[in-house]
């Protein structure tokens, strides 16, 4: 509200200064003009009684003409100049407006995006933290059996593992940033997905995965935590994005010199405007006060991050009817630069 009216006052002033700018300009251009005809009125009055006197063919009747044209000259050199500068000055007035409003929203937006960080990591914290410290205090006051211990010793674990994964994520995420490499090596990517799936099947029971290979699958060369890492994060995401029993299709194609991951859900999907967004760091779509999944924004940056050092590329397209293609292409060679 705060930064909307002092963008209104903002356009209020620069619409004035334009306006007051342009009337100066008129001003400037018909006091010249003024100027220009009495001076020249007065050469037009000289140059009559010279004519009448001592006729057109003398030298200060010549000279007079000379001045005369010379005024002209200098008139019209003028008028263009006011016209340049008001015209110069319009277009920068509206370029410095254009790049301090862009200024503006990406501001607000990176605001939105460090808020809404905030208030996610302190939910994704503090809740895993809690419960952990619930569970210690039931068993520290309560003598349980063996079977509400597992129950209890398995939610513990759960949360335990969400922590890990959070932390990771931050490390990882530092890392991208400064001195991560890969450790590459031949990746079997048909088997990496394949057990990545009975993994994830085996985490969320209520979901079903089905995996298609579209011919021959070739090694690639990469990065196998770094792989792991993508396509957890995708897998997950379009679990989690999904409603209850989550149909999610994966494929693997071997297209050129490339291999092509496609991940489908038949969730919520992603509005074309926020396609790009994703993938900023702590980048999630809506806002924190509303949201019912949990998350950092953290996943797709590191993806995206990953994929890039993989000489990659990562695109999202609208699945039909309805959620998000998550379409990874990866080169079977990674070229060394030099
Ligand atoms: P997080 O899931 O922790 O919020 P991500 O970086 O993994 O962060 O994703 C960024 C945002 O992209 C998510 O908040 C979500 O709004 C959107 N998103 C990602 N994957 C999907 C998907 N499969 N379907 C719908 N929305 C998605």
């Amino acid at each position: 509200m705060k930064h909307s009216r002092l963008r209104l006052v903002s356009y209020i002033v620069i619409a004035y200064m334009l306006m007051a700018f342009a009337w100066w300009s008129i001003l400037l251009y018909t006091k010249n003009e003024d100027a220009y005809t009495a001076k020249d009125e007065m050469l037009r009055l000289r140059m009559a009684s010279v004519a009448q006197f001592d006729g057109t063919d003398t030298e200060s009747y010549q000279l007079l003409d000379k001045e005369r044209a010379s005024l002209r000259a200098e008139y019209e050199w003028q008028e263009w100049m006011i016209l340049g500068e008001s015209m110069v000055f319009i277009v920068m007035l509206i370029a410095g407006v254009y790049f301090i409003d862009q200024g503006y929203r990406k501001e607000v937006e990176s605001a939105r995006q460090r808020r809404n960080f905030l208030l996610s990591i302190t939910h994704e914290l503090k809740s895993p933290i809690a419960s952990i410290q619930l569970i210690l205090e039931t068993f520290l006051r309560r003598e349980l059996d063996t079977p509400a211990v597992r129950k209890f010793s398995g939610s513990a674990l759960k949360e335990t593992k969400r922590l890990h994964t959070l932390v990771s994520d931050l490390l990882l995420s530092a890392k991208l940033e400064e001195s991560f490499q890969l450790n590459v090596e031949e990746v079997d990517i048909s088997l990496l997905l394949n057990d990545l799936v009975l993994e994830l099947e085996e985490k969320h029971t209520d979901a079903r995965i089905h995996l298609s290979e579209k011919g021959d699958i070739p090694n690639i060369q990469g990065d196998i935590s770094g792989l792991t890492s993508v396509f957890i994060n995708l897998l997950e995401n379009a679990i989690k994005y999904s409603k209850d029993n989550a149909s999610i299709q994966v494929s693997i194609e071997n297209v050129a010199d490339k291999v092509e991951i496609a991940i489908a859900d038949e969730g919520i999907g992603i509005p074309d405007r926020e396609k790009k967004m994703v993938f900023d760091k702590f980048y999630r779509v809506g806002s924190e006060d509303t949201r019912e999944t949990k998350g950092t924004g953290l996943g797709l940056y590191i993806v995206s991050e990953l994929v890039n050092f993989h000489q990659g590329s990562i695109e999202i397209r609208d699945n039909y009817p309805q959620g998000t293609v998550m379409s990874v292409c990866l080169p079977l060679q990674q070229h060394v630069a030099v």
